[in-house]
């Protein structure tokens, strides 16, 4: 079969969890016990070349399933369709999935549904990237400007970002692409770590990480606060301590807030000069966020990593509610809603510092800031992709991290692709892992 007659041949799907909540890696105010977990998929293709598309979307453990499920009701959007043209054209499968009449009730563009979107949006992205042959940052900063703008939808925030505007901007980000290149080639990307500052560690354990962070070459660390005022107190104190005061301390709160409290609880803690504030309280409140970024400055305010769509993102920087925004490579519609999301951030001048961690958004999210960095904002001043040290082993292409900064990396594709043996491992409730956990449990029981 030549590969113009290509076509998907199958959505498969995996329930993929991973037992971290034994070791505390991950804890904070508002998700104690997470077993990171991937709800993953993988488009296969009667293409000659053998290239697989693969992508997932993040979740916490239990729901997993239920985000699976999600998934594979996009299945008949896909099956039967012509590989070239998907890969050629993958607004076209954003536009398609987005637009299911009966699906999108289940949001609209928000939720469960969304998020399975966004796997299967970035499944393709991965798939147009390996049949290029290049890493996907740099298939889309040599990608044609006009044809970038054909992958944004602007519906609901053409008030805010016309495609005029979104060609301009891309226009203007290819001066000195190729210095850029060269330098993102030779230095990579800067990162940031959250791995001292989860809720869970002892101050022991934050003292230690903290150190080791700033012996990685790192220039920023994170705490993760809100459980307790004390506590925190405490933990900043021996942060800053550990780290000295050239360092940047950033903290989180994953939405614990109140509106009053996030402001309260952040100036009490600005003594030890916090670097921003992250996700002080509910994503959705958008003038609760504007609110708080008045009552804390000049700690900035940073949130993303909840933030459901573009839209919601144009609102938050239409009333000054950010001082950094933090995309996520698997919340929203996939590549294409976050190129929307970038280009709405380089017109409102707003730095884009993505969330990553979990399982795999480490992998995926560096191609979009890497992109961002050589054709769109031009800039790595104050951008910084967040890094977690925890499960790249299973990703047939981690992140390689030198002296604090993302590697760039070369494989084609989108880096999503998981080794076949984690899969078969890890697989719930299947999986050679939980078979023989969960009949531990029964015998136990
Ligand atoms: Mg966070």
């Amino acid at each position: 079969m030549t590969s113009t007659s290509a076509r998907i041949t199958a959505v498969d799907t995996y329930d993929i969890r991973f037992p971290t909540s034994r070791e505390l890696d991950g804890s904070d105010a508002m998700n104690p016990d997470p077993d990171y977990s991937a709800a993953y998929v993988v488009l296969r293709t009667d293409a000659a070349d053998g290239h697989e598309g693969h992508g997932f979307t993040f979740t916490i453990g239990r729901g997993n399933d239920v985000q699976v499920a999600a998934i594979g009701a996009l299945r008949p959007h896909l099956v039967g369709r012509s590989v070239e043209e998907l890969c050629g054209d993958p607004g076209s499968v954003n536009r398609d999935l987005i637009g299911d009449s009966q699906l999108r009730w289940l949001g609209p563009e928000k939720g469960v549904m969304h998020m399975a979107i966004g796997a299967v949006v970035n499944a393709v992205w991965d798939l147009a990237a390996k049949r290029a042959g290049q890493p996907l940052w740099r298939l889309l900063a040599h990608a044609d400007p006009e044809w970038l703008v054909s992958q944004v939808d602007f519906r609901y925030i053409a008030d805010a970002l016309t495609p005029e505007d979104a060609l301009h901007l891309l226009r203007e980000g290819r001066t000195g692409l190729a210095e850029r290149e060269a330098d993102l080639l030779e230095r990579g990307y800067p990162g940031y770590t959250t791995s001292p500052g989860w809720l869970g560690y002892s101050d022991e354990k934050l003292t230690l990480l903290a150190k080791q962070a700033v012996a990685d070459g790192f220039t920023q660390i994170k705490l993760k606060v809100g459980a307790d005022l004390a506590d925190d107190v405490r933990r900043m104190r021996t942060a800053r301590a550990a780290v000295g005061d050239s360092i940047r301390i950033a903290i989180d709160a994953n939405q614990r807030w109140n509106v009053g409290e996030a402001v309260e609880w952040t100036n009490a803690l600005a003594e030890f000069d916090p670097y921003w504030i992250e996700e002080p309280t509910s994503p959705d409140d958008i003038l609760g966020h504007a609110a708080i970024r008045r009552g804390v400055a000049p700690v900035k305010v940073a949130t993303g990593e909840h933030v459901q769509n573009r839209i919601v993102f144009k609102q938050l920087l239409q009333v000054g509610a950010l001082d950094v925004l933090q995309i996520d490579a698997a919340r929203v519609g996939g590549v294409n809603e976050n190129l929307a999301i970038l280009l709405l951030a380089a017109k409102f001048g707003v730095p884009v510092c993505p969330h990553a961690g979990g399982v795999g958004l480490c992998e995926l999210v560096q191609h979009l800031s890497m992109f961002d960095y050589l054709a769109l904002s031009g800039t790595t001043e104050n951008r910084v992709i967040e890094f977690v040290d925890h499960l790249h082993e299973h990703f047939t292409a981690p992140v390689v991290m030198r002296d604090g900064h993302y590697t760039a990396p070369l494989t084609p594709g989108f880096s999503a692709t998981m080794h076949p043996a984690s899969l078969a491992e890890y697989r719930y409730p299947d999986g050679t892992f939980w078979a023989a956990d969960l009949a531990g449990r029964e015998q136990e029981a």
